[in-house]
């Protein structure tokens, strides 16, 4: 029996079992993924068995940043978001890959398609490591510009240098001036998120064809995509991210490339609305 499993520190609000334990039961495999709490002094010993009784797992806060130092051999992606979400063992080695960002990347695909029509003018949210992975995938997709709205204005630099002339550093005060032409908003914030203050900015001028996507999904609806679908612009929200991320790393575990269907959407869904009641 193949096993996986997700780490983190605390680890139990991690929706990631239900994921892979429906698509274990959908492809009838004989596996299991079990919610693993590590606490950061244990990470590295953890790391090291992956191979033993886990063939690999998924890795969440506060773990994903000292991960990537931890494992033998990292992608590319992984190295230039600088984290490591996904794990696992062959030939030996241990082996981590960043699937944030062909999550992102994916769910936008899937719910707003034609999302990346050139040009592409990206306003972005957050300079934390989700925001990282946002920009790495839209210079991916040849954005013409993205601009990294931030709280922290150094933050948004040093996101900025790392990815050299394709983005730029903002401010929220930049907000008005940067919507009209927008093309894609996104919020990689954690504002918005249930327990976190609100995400309090106006989208009042902001271009009418812009996609808009949040990658908090609890709520499910934020503010954000509430007000952006009232306005008419097309919206995508975060658990389709967390549904996408989730695929490459049941395809190296457990050898079988699973898919993001409506079914497992509406499970999530369901233990979202269940935990907030
Ligand atoms: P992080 O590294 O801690 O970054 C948090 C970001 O939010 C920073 O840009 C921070 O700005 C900003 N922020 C926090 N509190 C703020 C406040 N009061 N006012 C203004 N800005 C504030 O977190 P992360 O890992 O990037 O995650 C960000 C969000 O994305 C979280 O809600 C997370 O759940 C979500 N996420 C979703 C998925 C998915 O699959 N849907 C995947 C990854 C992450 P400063 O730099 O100024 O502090």
């Amino acid at each position: 029996m193949i096993r996986a499993c997700v780490i983190g520190w605390p680890i139990r609000h991690s929706r990631s079992p239900i994921i892979h334990g429906y698509w274990l039961k959908q492809h009838n495999i004989s596996g299991s993924y079990d919610k693993v709490e590590v606490a950061p002094g244990d990470l590295a010993d953890f790391i090291a068995a992956v191979g033993g009784d886990y063939a690999g797992c998924n890795v969440t806060v506060p773990h994903k940043e000292a991960a990537l130092m931890l494992v033998d051999d990292v992608t590319e992606t992984a190295r230039a978001v600088g984290a490591v979400n996904t794990i696992w063992s062959q030939d030996g080695k241990r082996h981590g890959m960043n699937t944030d960002v062909a999550g992102f990347l994916d769910n936008l695909d899937q719910e707003t398609p034609g999302w990346d029509r050139a040009p592409l003018h990206a306003v972005v949210l957050g300079a934390g490591g989700a925001a990282r992975a946002v920009v790495y995938g839209l210079l991916q997709r040849r954005a013409s510009s993205i601009a990294v709205v931030n709280r922290g204005r150094e933050r948004a630099e040093e996101l900025v240098r790392d990815f050299g002339e394709g983005a730029k550093a903002a401010s929220f005060d930049d907000l008005p001036a940067l919507l009209p032409a927008a093309t894609l908003l996104v919020n990689a914030t954690s504002l918005g998120m249930d327990g976190k203050p609100a995400l309090d900015i106006s989208i009042h001028g902001l271009n009418p064809e812009a996609v808009v996507t949040d990658l908090v999904y609890v709520p499910m609806r934020t503010k954000l995509l509430t007000a952006a679908a009232a306005k008419g612009n097309r919206t995508a929200g975060g658990l389709g991210m967390l549904l996408h991320q989730a695929v490459p790393g049941f395809e190296k575990w457990f050898g079988v490339r699973p898919e993001v269907t409506p079914e497992l959407r509406r499970l999530i869904e369901a233990d979202i609305a269940g935990a907030a009641s």
